[in-house]
């Protein structure tokens, strides 16, 4: 699945430079993940890199999404 930032996010910033797919952006109040960008880091690490530096735990599942989706938008990303 591709994971989404809820309301708790503190807009520190943490994320933005771990994720391997430039997935997340800063909003008008809370950051975003770009959920056609998201491959849960699939293709580039063993877990989500962004839910390992949130200091807020504000990072949760969003989009249902198979591994082989995840792969293949991973592989039309790069
Ligand atoms: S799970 Fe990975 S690919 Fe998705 S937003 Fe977080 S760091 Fe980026
Ligand atoms: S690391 Fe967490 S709290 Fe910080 S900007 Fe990203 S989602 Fe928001």
């Amino acid at each position: 699945m591709s994971l989404k930032i809820n309301d708790d996010c503190t807009s520190c910033d943490a994320c933005v430079s771990v994720c391997p797919n430039t997935a997340i952006t800063a909003g008008d109040v809370i950051y975003l993940i770009d959920a056609d960008r998201c491959t849960e880091c699939v293709g580039a690490e063993d877990t989500p890199q962004c839910q390992m530096v949130c200091p807020a735990d504000c990072i949760v599942e969003g989009e249902k999404e198979s591994q082989d989706q995840l792969m293949a938008k991973f592989k039309a990303l790069h």
